[in-house]
């Protein structure tokens, strides 16, 4: 039975890797070492604009080992370090072959994926291995203008599809003159960085095909500092932060309380009592941009990572549907939609006391709109009309001024 599901999944696949073009696309441009702290108290406008449209959080965690080495690998593998197995910036002990980096794995599912790494740092170029690289190219360590001369010269090939960039200046700062908002030299930093991060965001956007492209950026630091130095479990290095920005992404921050950490006995033993696995659910962690990534790359073969059974043991979350705004599950309450599950008409209830704007549109469960009604009447109540679609689960969003809540509903005739 099992069997034949993956069969089918397996030619639905083929198929849509002979005949259609991988228009769902990821650059992943890493800052290292930049503390979220001195991220908001620099003037960042590259950054800040990517913001402005998207999914941020100044409140991401680092839940491992707060050194490069293990970081980024958790970042790319989307586990923590008791298995991918590293531990130190030399690379020993690690497992890329059970837990490779996500282009590997979207190689898995679409093969053709042309993926590319600009990096500064040596040993991320030279120690890991089975990472999906179709080209690797390395930079001088600290030479932002090199990396983003490189890194736009690789936008502009059309047939690229994944890239990570990494920027090492601000870690570099943080180690010469200190991890600090109040440390001038390392505010700067962030802020020359910043301004070749505008260098390849300008390259992206001049992609020939860029309006038929689907590009999820996701812009991220692997661990902050205190001091002039970091590897420890406080919470100056262990508070990160992630931006992502694209098509699908809803501007939103997300606000989140600390897991805890994996790491609080010391590298070498893996204690997970130093983590509330209820708030690791919730909140956004650094194993979750693998996920992420990697998800916005499949997504049309309809595969979720966190539950795909080829790709058991991921630690990571997909933050896709909260991208599209369908995370709001808490906020189901405070919608009634009857009857559900609806054979055409259907009514939704919601609380609208200032009278503004009410816009519902439908999702079928791949993401994809499959009806939209806009300037409702402003009241409390709507009535639509969902005859025509096909029977099944739909998520609705009910945007009422800034506001956007979600429902799940079901189509059954
Ligand atoms: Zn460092």
């Amino acid at each position: 039975m099992q069997k034949k599901i993956y069969s089918l999944l397996l030619i639905s696949i083929l198929t849509l890797s002979a005949f259609a073009s991988q228009e769902r696309k990821v650059l992943i441009i890493g800052i290292d070492g930049t503390r979220s702290d001195a991220l908001q108290q620099a003037n960042t406008p590259n950054i800040d604009a990517l913001i402005a449209n998207g999914l941020f959080t100044y409140d991401a965690w680092h839940c491992g080992i707060t050194v490069s080495g293990p970081s980024w690998s958790t970042i790319m593998t989307g586990v923590w370090w008791n298995k991918h197995g590293v531990t130190s910036n030399t690379y020993t002990g690690s497992n890329y072959t059970d837990y490779p980096y996500f282009p590997t794995l979207a190689k898995q599912l679409l093969p053709n994926l042309h993926c590319v790494q600009v990096t500064e740092w040596a040993p991320m170029s030279d120690n890991v291995y089975n990472d999906g690289w179709d080209l690797k190219l390395k930079t001088p360590d600290g030479d932002g203008a090199a990396t983003a001369a490189v890194a736009s010269t690789q936008l502009a090939t059309d047939s690229l599809d994944c890239m990570f960039v990494y920027f090492d200046a601000v870690d570099l700062t943080g180690h010469s003159s200190g991890f600090s908002p109040t440390n001038p030299s390392y505010i700067q930093a962030i802020e020359n960085v910043d301004d070749k991060v505008g260098i390849v965001l300008n390259a992206l956007y001049a992609r020939p095909n860029y309006a038929n492209e689907n590009w999820l950026v996701l812009v991220i630091t692997d661990h902050g500092g205190i001091g002039t130095g970091h590897g420890g479990i406080t919470f100056e290095e262990r508070h990160i932060w992630w931006v992502a920005s694209g098509k699908d992404v809803t501007h939103q921050q997300i606000t989140a309380a600390d897991p805890g950490t994996y790491n609080l006995l010391g590298s070498g033993i893996f204690n997970q009592s130093g983590v509330n696995q209820t708030l690791l659910k919730s909140s956004p962690v650094q194993a979750d941009i693998a996920i992420t990534a990697l998800h916005h790359l499949i997504y049309e073969t309809g595969i979720q990572p966190e539950t795909y059974p080829f790709w058991v043991g991921l630690d990571g979350k997909s933050w896709l549907s909260v991208f599209n705004g369908v995370d709001n599950v808490a906020k189901e309450d405070n919608i009634k939609v009857l009857p559900n599950p609806s054979n055409g008409i259907t009514t939704f209830w919601f609380e609208n006391e200032q009278k503004q704007n009410v816009t519902i549109e439908v999702f079928d469960m791949l993401g994809r709109n499959v009806k939209s009604f806009a300037n409702l009447e402003a009241g409390n109540s709507a009535n639509i009309d969902l005859s025509g679609i096909d029977c099944g689960s739909y998520i609705a969003k009910v945007k009422i001024g800034a506001q956007t809540l979600t429902r799940k509903i079901q189509v059954q005739y």
